[in-house]
């Protein structure tokens, strides 16, 4: 696990921070892991009681309370210091896409192998990378997050599922597996998977447009930032290829409220009048979504 300072160019209030989102660090990709990671005792309560109602009208009456993203001292923002433990404050995330492409030799291979080793910088989580080891060269070349991920409408993603897939579905050889680029353009259909073991190898462009969804296995409900898969399964049926950081990939539900400071309000001549006003108009709604 690792948290990811809230200095790194994100704000705490932004989406993309929220759980289920992938953010891009500079040698990693990394997944915004659900509220059970997230430190509460570095959170104080959002006292807006309308907006909490109105979360408890969309998500349940389970949602007890509203909590801000994580914060450290007031002094913070000015610090220089890599080393002060406010730095260890921030948002909880865990590598995501777990396969790695090492960008030395190609090789293309999940993280938890033991090919690859982990560089971690305790004060600057930012730098955390992987480095594949089983080179020659004197210096370990980096490995980098193979750039394809599957996921489902209903919410589901996973990694692409690469023996599976340039395998057309065989099962038996377990790899290993290389990823290169057999053009200039950088897209999908010029990207192929090669296993070094048994020869096959399939361009990307057949797992992506309807018409591919068919080499894609049926969705197995995972939902890696909880680290589990839904109970309750799921029937889509094949997944959808997707590449890591596409705008159509994930979507926060935002949902905000106009806060007016009670002391504001019975302060001025109106402010009883505007208290019941308010009250008496307030109306959970659509019109109340994403915005
Ligand atoms: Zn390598
Ligand atoms: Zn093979
Ligand atoms: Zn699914």
């Amino acid at each position: 696990m690792i948290y990811l300072p809230l200095r790194l160019g994100v704000t705490g209030a932004s989406p993309r921070l929220s759980s289920g989102s992938l953010v891009d660090l500079p040698n990693l990709s990394v997944l915004v892991t659900g509220l059970e990671d997230w430190r509460e005792d570095q959170a104080t309560d959002v006292g807006e009681e309308r907006l909490l109602h109105t979360v408890q009208t969309i998500l349940g009456a389970q949602v007890l309370r509203l909590k801000t993203p994580p914060r450290g001292p007031e002094t913070y923002g000015s610090q220089s210091n890599w080393f002060d433990d406010a730095h260890t404050i921030g948002v909880p995330v865990a590598p995501f896409p777990r396969w790695l492409v090492c960008s030395g030799c190609r090789l293309l291979a999940p993280i938890v192998s033991v090919l690859f080793e982990s560089k971690v910088e305790p004060y600057r989580p930012d730098r955390t990378r992987y480095v594949h080891n089983r080179t020659t060269s004197k210096r370990s070349p980096i490995a980098l997050p193979a750039r394809f991920v599957v996921a489902c409408v209903n919410g589901h993603l996973d990694d692409f599922p690469w023996l599976d897939f340039v395998h057309r579905g065989q099962p038996g050889c377990p790899g290993p597996l290389e990823l290169y680029e057999v053009g200039t353009s950088g897209e999908a259909s010029d990207v192929e998977v090669n296993c070094r073991n048994c020869g096959r190898s399939r361009r990307m462009a057949e797992a992506f447009g309807i018409e591919n969804q068919r080499n894609l296995p049926a969705c197995n409900a995972r939902r890696p930032q909880l680290r589990d898969h839904d109970p309750n399964g799921c029937k889509e049926e094949p997944m959808r290829a997707m590449l890591q950081g596409a705008s159509n990939l994930w979507f926060p539900v935002i949902v905000s409220a106009l806060s007016v400071p009670v002391g504001s309000i019975t302060a001025g001549c109106h402010g009883g009048a505007a208290v019941s006003c308010l009250s008496r108009n307030w109306r959970i709604g659509p019109s109340a979504l994403n915005r």
